[in-house]
């Protein structure tokens, strides 16, 4: 388990009564970002599917919700092909592991992985084993060629050619596609929803990252950023609508930079407008979005966000650090002044908003200062939620090549504790808040730990649990609910008629 989520168990020490710590987990991460409880989780959305395939694959994603939101392209994809999903590897034809190369850790978990489904490969010499995502762009043909583990590499944007890459491993050859586009956005694809709660879904309208953060991957791994048509996604946020979902996240590294004109050059939609048509599809359909790059989300959003109820008032606004001199080491282009002042402004725009944050301790050359100047930021913001890790170096990145990754494991480890305390009293005193008050609530089914609560969400992302007695309501229902009670990941209340 990756050190953050290690960490953050401790995050999770009050108890509810019958509660245990996963469950609490996983109401506090599920439908974020990077969700510690969803990695490597396999799915099978055809398990009902009336059609006969021929032939089966098996899928399992990790890291960022993105790469979630891909295996679902990839589904589509096979799907069209004639494969259908399961959930067993035992029988598939084919196993595909979408990954994430975003820090070491999540690596080593991919390849250990690998190395076990290398040895059901000696049973069953004719399943195809492939990977896909970041790691596959990051490692090319290492991984095929050097290591001998895989029989497909393909990377986030070559998906299109997997079922032909399928063909070209079956007759034994090398299959790899890791060329990065710019102008894939799977845009025309529906994905097929994958294990969803059928209230929530999630919806990619951008691709890549041009930022450089000087730590992160992702502009190696997925490549330029590029925007999706926004014809197709409130195309796909309708027929979501239709289908009877309530709540629809637009996903990108950097969804405040999306940017779409049409062929004519006569419409140009910013993440503003986008925004503003997404929740005018209806009323009753929720609107939330990951993830805002603090230099780039603008009043304008601010203002959209606050003129539409059923756009979520909760904004996930990563700071990195607190001290100006290591966002500067970053490449993050604002200094601590320049994040506060845009908390303040989402403070007078949006009273209430639900605000969460990224954290990495240890950067290079990192010092005692600096970590409490991460400390401070972080009790003046008053995160809600964040995550947090300690920084991981990762070949090929500006840090990696400007600087020396110079300060001690068990020195990130101890800040990385302090910032996970901090952030464990930060929420306990949000929740703290919001006693009294009464929230709507989008249902989104059962509390993990009690089968006679329901769970769901305020506006603001809070998991809020409460008795289903007497209530008539369902899954998929708004509920004003009236919180009585809370704990450090969790607000629990009472249904107001
Ligand atoms: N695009 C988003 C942004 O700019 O905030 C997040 C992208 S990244 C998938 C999610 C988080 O992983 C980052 O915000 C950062 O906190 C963390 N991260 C990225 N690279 C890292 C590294 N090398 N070591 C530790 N954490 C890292
Ligand atoms: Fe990585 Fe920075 Fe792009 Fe986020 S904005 S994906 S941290 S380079």
């Amino acid at each position: 388990m990756p050190i953050a989520a290690k960490l953050t168990q401790s995050d999770f020490s009050l108890s509810l009564p019958s509660s245990n710590f996963y469950d609490r987990m996983l109401e506090l991460t599920s439908n974020k970002a990077h969700d510690e409880t969803r990695q490597g989780e396999a799915y099978a959305p055809f398990s009902e599917d009336p059609n006969a395939y021929q032939k089966k694959f098996y899928i399992e994603s990790y890291g960022c919700q993105m790469n979630f939101s891909d295996s679902e392209i990839v589904a589509s994809i096979l799907n069209g092909n004639g494969f259908g999903a399961t959930k067993n590897f035992e029988e598939a034809d084919l196993v595909l592991l979408n990954t994430c190369s975003i820090r070491e850790k999540a690596e080593q978990t991919v390849r250990k992985r690998l190395t076990e489904f290398r040895k059901i490969k000696k049973k069953r010499p004719g399943m195809l084993v492939g990977v896909l995502g970041c790691m596959a762009e990051r490692l090319k043909s290492k991984l095929l060629e050097e290591e001998k583990l895989v029989d497909l590499v393909v990377g986030p944007d070559a998906y299109r050619t997997l079922p032909q890459l399928v063909v070209e491993a079956e007759s034994g050859q090398k299959a790899v596609n890791v060329l990065l586009s710019r102008e894939e956005t799977y845009a025309d694809i529906s994905p097929v929803r994958l294990d969803s709660n059928g209230i929530s879904a999630f919806v990619s309208i951008m691709r890549g990252c041009n930022n450089m953060c000087s730590f992160c991957v992702v502009p190696f791994t997925r490549g330029r950023e590029r925007s999706r048509d926004a014809y197709s996604i409130i195309r796909e946020c309708t027929q979501l609508s239709e289908e009877g979902y309530k709540e629809v996240t637009l996903l990108g590294q950097n969804v405040d930079s999306y940017y779409w004109l049409d062929e004519q050059h006569d419409e140009l939609v910013t993440f503003a407008k986008l925004l503003e048509k997404v929740a005018l599809i209806s009323p009753t359909l929720r609107v939330r979005f990951s993830t805002s790059h603090p230099k780039d989300i603008t009043e304008e959003v601010l203002h959209t966000i606050a003129k539409y109820e059923n756009i979520c008032k909760y904004i996930h606004l990563p700071v990195q650090s607190g001290s100006t001199r290591i966002l500067q080491l970053m490449n993050r282009t604002y200094t601590r002044e320049w994040y506060l002042a845009k908390v303040n402004r989402i403070r007078e725009i949006l009273p209430g908003c639900g605000l969460s944050s990224d954290v990495i301790t240890g950067f290079c050359t990192e010092t005692e200062e600096d970590h409490k100047d991460t400390l401070s930021l972080m009790e003046y913001c008053g995160y809600d939620m964040s995550y947090m890790f300690f920084y991981s170096e990762r070949p090929g990145t500006l840090a990696a090549r400007r600087y020396a990754d110079d300060i001690p494991e068990q020195v990130k480890k101890k800040r990385l504790q302090e910032v996970v305390d901090l952030q464990g009293r930060l929420s306990l005193e949000s929740n703290k808040k919001d006693i009294g008050k009464i929230f709507e609530v989008l249902i989104e089914g059962d509390s993990r730990k009690n089968k006679d609560f329901w769970m769901g969400r305020s506006s603001q992302n809070k998991v809020i649990v409460f008795p289903k007695e007497g209530t008539g309501l369902n899954k998929g229902d708004y509920a004003k609910v009236h919180v009585t009670d809370c704990t450090q990941a969790t607000l629990i209340g009472k249904a107001r008629p």
